[in-house]
This record gives structure tokens, C-alpha cells and sequence, in this order.
């Protein structure tokens, strides 16, 4: 997004009887008039309002429009006690959704996720597991025990509790008679402990100084700037922005560190421990409600230094935000692909530009985008380009698949096979990597030769053999693995057909009998919990080979690895998206990056069938610059992102017909996008043409860079009337095109 430059107002007060506008998460686009509450209220304060027969927690958003007869409009019934919303917030809150073209109600609720808002919490009960055993154990009572047991030392509501188990809230209550539930009244907000950013941090080399230095200075200007902090993987990039992190909370301001994956937050806040003192604190799925109603007042008033997160964190209601940090900035978790769809990339730039904040963008691969911008002189670069101490970047070379000869059903060649058993002799691990979650990728029926697919999307069914179940990778959807076919009845004929992580694992334990096979894959743990429990033993010595999916390639360190072995290489060049050739770059490299991170050297073994491949010369060759400047020569000549701009148009409807009809209706009537010089693409079935039982059909919009892009799109879009179960999503920067 472009930077703005706003100055905001000094918050405006309304006296009692005044007009003001509340915006509430109901979605009805804009704030509706009220008049303030006796005592007044604050811009930006939380309210509650009636609307229709009911109250609504809402946001005094501004003065009211009066546009609304004055005779019917009603009073704000209270004040909530909740820290009020900035208008820096505000403002966020109103760019990004004019940004992503989402309704502001919708984007008010990203910024509200903290639940129980305005009531006291020193009112409420909280439960949590106390010493005593239930006489009589019930299935229900159990589920209770292990969810207050899962979460750790933390209260929860009772509401919270009974639905964490899936039972009634009585259940609870049977549990507390017996001691084995206790029933408190919840502490005030017990403050974080203090993070000391005048600890001594690791002396640093050369290199990292010099970056350090640079993002200090930034950090010291006080005004907006994004740095791209490029480095290879290990070469100390978190140390590095851990000193910007030292200097924002030197001059009293909050940091923000994004993360990508929560299973990375365990040894990330280990560092931050050992670097500050103390743990900052936590936002993500993970993270009880209770918990993060503190987390989000602690953040509200300034007494949460350091917050590190999913993307979702970028919400919250700083006091003083001074740093995002923007960890592997490269993944494509931080694109939220439903609901609202935003890049938190792209938003942590904007948040920051409108608070005279930094941003650090750290990767060893990163976004085309970044890289232009970089390029472009936007943001300010630093590179690291060698790996701490004794550690180096791994050897890479390919395995020509065409020179090796494998039986059917066998995906490790002879030649990575000796390379894994050299390791294993030598007490090392290796990591044998495979982007495809379950036992095969394809059920075939060898009477028919039909293959198993979903019965709501246009997928395959994929077999879990852990889970003894086909599961649809596109809607979740499994059933029992069947043992005829689905389409000729016939029986015992089904056949597993290519590989999928479970079926590594098969090939490893004949490949390698002695050793001890761990499957890293995100839909074997129940739990992020179990999840760190399982890559801490990893990273410990408990496995000899790691099987694993881009899961592993995240950023954890496992010190005794030292040889990755890519199963299939070419896997993502197959397609026609043309993000392919820079989403195999970064992935290969992240990978191949896990290897020889301490003092081992490491290696890396890319089994391909095309070699000459010139993405796949650009992994193992030493000229990476190269490979970027020539991408982006290619995305310039055709107008495409980050040169061009890009938006995608998703229709979705129960039937196909009248998808495809209102697509092309679209596509016909483009007159207020060709005013602006923009070109319509399709309408052409979406990437997943069938999802839940919805037919997807796909418009692409293509513009020039510096149009006025949203508001063609919203002009263009406006005369659309949704009939029936019709929908209609747009996606500003799609990920794929
Ligand atoms: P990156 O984020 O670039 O992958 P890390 O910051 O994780 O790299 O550093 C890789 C490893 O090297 C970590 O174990 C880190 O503690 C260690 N390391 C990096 N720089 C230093 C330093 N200056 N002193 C001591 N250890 C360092
Ligand atoms: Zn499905």
C-alpha cells in the first residue's frame, strides 16, 4: 500500500445529547447515528448501543452524520470499561478496509477479537483444575480435566471451560463440588514482567553490528521507514532485529514481532527471555480467551513492551507502537485467504506509516514485492550474508532422477539413500522433505481407473493411513477408507497412488530399519502444544529422520541435522501460476536451509527430473541477485505484480450457471475499469473450481501501477445484486495468478 501522511486530531469529546457516530461489528457498512451518554463520551471510547431489540458493544467512530431522522435517533446506553480506541487505530481500522475493499464491520471485528470487553473482570468467575480427584469419572468430566489441564496454569470462564470440553456448563459445576475444578473469583490483570533492554545482548560480528546500527539509527529518527533485513538462514538476523526491539523499547514504545507459524513462538520466546529478562507477550490461536483479554488491555495501556504474534496481533490496541517486525516476511500465512483478505506484510507497512513506526521485513528468501521495493529504494536494505561461527550454508546439489533406478512405489533413490546412511553412521540426522500431507496423494480403483475425489470440491481424496481415513484437503470432509470402489462397487482393487509423507515414513522404516522415523506433518498434533513437544524432542536428538512438509522448513533449528534430502523438487514448477518459479526458490532454499546450522556442515540433495530447470539452477547457483533481477524483468515486461497490480474477483454459488453468467456480465460491463486502464480477465473457473459444494469462478483485473484501482473496482462491482446463495469476494494482490 501507498503511505499515507496523517496527522491525526487531538480526540475529539462529545457532551451528553451530542451526536456521534458508533460503528459496531454488525454488518450494516458504516457508524449509525446516537447521542452520547450522560457523562459524554470520548472518541473512540467502547459503548454499548440498542440497535433493533438488542444492545451492541460498538466504537464511538466519530460525530454522527445526521442524515438519519433526528426524531428516532437513541441514546448510547453506557460506557464500556475498556481502554478507548485510538484514532491512530481508527484510522488503520478505515484504510485497510478501504485497501481490501472489506466493510468496515468486518474489519472492526479483527481489531475487537478481545472478548468479554467493558465487563469488570474482577466481577467474573474463573475456573481452573484444583488438586482433588471426582469419585465417579464420566467421559464428560475427564474431557473437562484434560482441557484445564491443556491449558496450563490459566482461568477460564465457564462458558469458556464447558466449551473448550464440549459439554454443559453443569458438568463444570458437578466438577467444582468435587475439588477437582476450582471456582475463583478472576485476579485483576496481573501485569507482564518488565523486559530490560540494557541486559547485555551476544557480542555481535562484524556484519551484524553494522545492521544493527543501521535499524538503530532508524529506530532513534522516530519517523516511518521499512527495512528488508535480508540474510542467509543463520546468519543472525533474529539477533539483529532483537537490537531494534532493544532500542524501541529503550525509547519507551511497544515492539511487535510476527511470526508465521505458532509452533516457532516456543524458542522464540526462550531468546527473548534470554536477551531481555523476561517472556514478552503471547497473541495467537494458542492463547486462552482469558489470556487474551489481559494480553489485549496490557497492550491497550502500554504495559505489554513486547508482543509477538499471528498476524491477527496487528490489530491490537498499542498505546505506542514503534517496531513491527515482519519474521520470514516471505510466507504466505500472512495472506488470510477467507474472510477478510489482507496481506499482514502489507498492513504492518501501513499501520506503521500512519504511527511514525519501523518496520523490519527479515527473511533469507524474500517476497518478490520486497525485493522491489528494496530495488525501488522504498525501503532501506541490509543484507547478512554469512552464516554465525563455524556454521556454513550447505553444499546443494541435484540427484538426476532420470539416472536412477527405483522399483514402482519408491521415491528415495540409491544415491540420497547412501547419503542418509553416511549420517546415520556418523550420529547425525537427516530430513527427508515432501510438500504432501498423508499417506498418497491419489486413491485409484485399478477395475475402473476412476479416483477417489471429494463430493463438494473439485479435489482428490486424500489417504491418511495414521488417521485410517480419505480427508479432502480443500474442506476437511473424511470418511473411513472404503475397501471397494465408490464408482464400480468392485472390491480390493483401491491402490495408493504417489507419495505423501506417511508413506515416506513407510519407505524409511525399509530403507533404514535401525533408524528412529519422526513424521513432521501440521494434521498429525491435535495441538500446537504437542506439536513444540514433538520438534523440542526432535531438535534434542529423538529422531535419527525427520519426514516432514513445508511445515520444517519454518525457521527451527535442529542442530544435529545435516543432510536434507528434497523428494521432489520439480513438485512446484508443475502448474501454470506464475508465482511457481519464486515459491520453489524460497522453499528449496528455506529447506535446504534447516541443515548444518551448527558446527557440522550440511548438505543438501534435490531429486529432480529436469536438472537443467533454470529455477532449479538458480538454487544450487551462487547468484541469487540473479535469479531476482531476471524474475522481475519478466514480471515487468508483463505488467505483472509487483510491477503491475493485480485483483482477484471470486464468485461462488451453489450452481455453476449462473456463476459463470454473473461472471460474464462482469466482464462485459468493464467500462469503469478500462477508464482507469484496467483490463478483465475470464471469467475462468477459480484455482479450486469446486469448493464445499460451491462452483468458484475467477476474474482477474490487471491495472497499471498508481491507478486508482479500488475505487474502479468498487464502481465496477456496485450494480451487482446477489440473487439467492450467490457470493462475491474480492482479493486485492492474490497470492496466485
Ligand atoms: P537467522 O534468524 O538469520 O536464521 P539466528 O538469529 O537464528 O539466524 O542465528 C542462528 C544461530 O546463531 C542462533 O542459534 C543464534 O543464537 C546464533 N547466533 C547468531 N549470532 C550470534 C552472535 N553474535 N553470538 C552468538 N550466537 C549467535
Ligand atoms: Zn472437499
Amino acid at each position: 500500500p501507498e503511505t499515507p501522511d496523517i496527522i491525526p486530531e487531538p480526540p475529539a469529546f462529545y457532551d451528553e445529547g451530542a451526536l456521534v457516530g458508533v460503528l459496531t461489528t454488525q454488518p450494516l457498512g458504516k457508524p449509525l447515528d446516537y447521542r452520547a451518554p450522560e457523562g459524554g463520551a470520548w472518541a473512540g471510547a467502547f459503548v454499548e448501543v440498542p440497535l433493533g431489540p438488542r444492545k451492541v458493544a460498538g466504537v464511538v467512530w466519530g460525530a454522527g452524520q445526521g442524515d438519519y431522522d433526528m426524531s428516532k435517533v437513541r441514546s448510547v446506553i453506557r460506557v464500556l470499561d475498556a481502554p478507548p480506541m485510538r484514532d491512530e487505530l481508527r484510522i488503520f481500522i478505515e484504510k485497510a478496509a478501504a485497501y481490501t475493499l472489506t466493510p468496515l464491520p468486518a474489519m472492526l471485528r479483527l481489531a475487537t477479537r478481545a472478548p468479554g470487553l467493558g465487563d469488570p473482570p474482577s466481577m467474573r468467575k474463573v475456573y481452573r483444575r484444583g488438586e482433588g480427584e471426582p469419585e465417579r469419572m464420566t467421559d464428560a468430566r475427564a474431557r473437562v480435566l484434560d482441557a484445564a489441564e491443556e491449558i496450563g496454569g490459566l482461568a477460564l470462564t465457564l462458558k469458556e471451560l464447558a466449551d473448550a470440553a464440549g459439554v454443559t456448563p453443569q458438568v463444570v459445576k458437578g466438577l467444582v463440588k468435587t475439588g477437582a475444578i476450582l471456582e475463583e473469583e478472576s485476579p485483576r490483570d496481573t501485569p507482564f514482567p518488565r523486559l530490560d533492554p540494557d541486559l547485555p545482548g551476544k557480542p555481535l560480528t562484524d556484519d551484524q553490528a553494522r545492521a544493527t546500527e543501521t535499524l538503530r539509527a532508524g529506530q532513534r529518527s522516530g519517523r516511518y521507514g521499512t527495512t528488508l533485513l535480508k540474510g542467509v538462514t543463520g546468519s543472525g538476523k533474529t539477533e539483529v532485529y532483537l537490537e531494534a526491539v532493544a532500542e524501541c523499547l529503550r525509547q519507551g514504545r511497544q515492539a511487535l514481532v510476527l511470526l508465521p507459524e505458532i509452533a516457532l513462538t516456543a524458542e522464540f520466546l526462550t531468546r527473548v527471555e534470554a536477551r531481555f529478562g523476561a517472556k514478552p507477550a503471547e497473541w495467537h490461536s494458542g492463547v486462552t480467551m482469558t489470556e487474551r483479554r489481559r494480553v489485549w488491555r496490557m497492550a491497550a495501556e502500554g504495559r505489554a513492551q513486547m508482543m509477538i504474534g499471528a498476524r491477527s496481533a496487528l490489530f491490537l490496541p498499542f498505546q505506542d507502537l514503534g517496531l513491527v517486525v515482519v519474521d520470514e516476511e516471505h510466507d504466505t500465512s500472512y495472506k488470510q485467504e477467507d474472510g477478510v483478505l489482507y496481506n499482514a506484510r502489507d498492513m504492518a507497512v501501513l499501520r506503521a506509516s500512519i504511527l511514525d513506526a519501523r518496520v523490519v521485513l527479515a527473511s533469507a528468501t524474500p517476497s518478490l514485492e520486497s525485493w522491489a521495493n528494496a530495488d525501488a529504494g522504498k525501503y532501506e536494505r541490509l543484507d547478512l550474508t554469512s552464516r554465525f561461527g563455524p556454521a556454513i550454508l550447505p553444499e546443494m546439489r541435484t540427484i538426476d532422477m532420470r539416472d536412477q533406478d527405483l522399483p514402482s512405489n519408491r521415491w528415495v533413490s540409491p544415491a540420497l539413500a547412501r547419503a542418509v546412511r553416511d549420517r546415520l553412521a556418523k550420529g547425525e540426522q537427516a530430513m527427508l522433505f515432501l510438500n504432501r500431507r498423508g499417506y498418497a496423494p491419489v486413491t485409484l480403483c485399478r477395475a475402473c481407473g476412476q479416483q477417489i475425489a471429494c463430493e463438494h470440491c473439485d479435489a482428490r481424496m486424500v489417504e491418511h493411513r495414521f488417521l485410517k481415513r480419505l480427508v479432502c484437503h480443500q474442506c476437511g470432509e473424511s470418511r473411513p477408507i472404503p475397501t471397494a470402489c465408490p464408482s464400480c462397487e468392485v472390491e480390493g482393487k483401491l491402490a495408493a497412488v504417489g507419495p505423501g509423507v506417511e508413506r515416506m515414513a513407510e519407505e524409511a522404516a525399509a530403507l533404514f530399519p535401525d533408524a528412529r522415523v519422526a513424521v513432521l506433518s501440521s494434521d498429525l498434533f491435535g495441538t500446537a502444544r504437542e506439536l513444540k513437544a514433538q520438534i523440542e524432542a526432535i531438535a534434542a536428538g529423538a529422531a535419527d529422520i525427520i519426514i516432514g512438509t513445508q511445515l520444517v522448513a519454518k525457521g527451527h533449528n535442529f542442530p544435529l541435522l545435516t543432510l536434507v534430502g528434497v523428494i521432489d523438487a520439480d513438485l512446484g514448477l508443475q502448474g501454470s501460476d506464475l508465482r511457481a518459479a519464486e515459491r520453489t526458490f524460497q522453499l528449496m532454499r528455506q529447506v535446504a536451509g534447516r541443515a548444518g546450522r551448527a558446527e557440522r556442515p550440511g548438505l543438501a540433495l534435490l531429486q529432480t527430473f529436469q536438472p537443467e530447470h533454470p529455477v532449479i539452477r538458480a538454487i544450487l547457483g551462487g547468484d541469487e541477485e540473479a535469479f531476482w533481477r531476471a524474475e522481475a524483468a519478466e514480471r515487468r515486461a508483463t505488467g505483472m505484480p509487483p510491477y503491475g497490480r493485480l485483483a482477484g474477483i471470486i464468485l461462488s454459488g451453489p450452481e455453476a450457471g449462473p456463476v459463470f453468467d454473473l461472471g460474464m456480465a462482469l466482464a462485459r460491463n468493464d467500462a469503469p475499469l478500462r477508464r482507469v486502464g484496467a483490463q478483465v480477465f475470464g471469467p475462468a473457473p477459480a484455482p479450486i473450481a469446486r469448493v464445499r459444494g460451491r462452483h468458484r469462478v475467477r476474474l482477474l483485473v490487471k491495472a497499471p501501477k498508481g491507478v486508482a484501482l479500488q475505487s474502479a473496482l468498487a464502481e465496477w462491482v456496485a450494480p451487482v445484486r446477489l440473487k439467492g446463495d450467490l457470493r462475491l469476494a474480492i482479493d486485492i494482490d492474490p497470492q496466485s495468478f
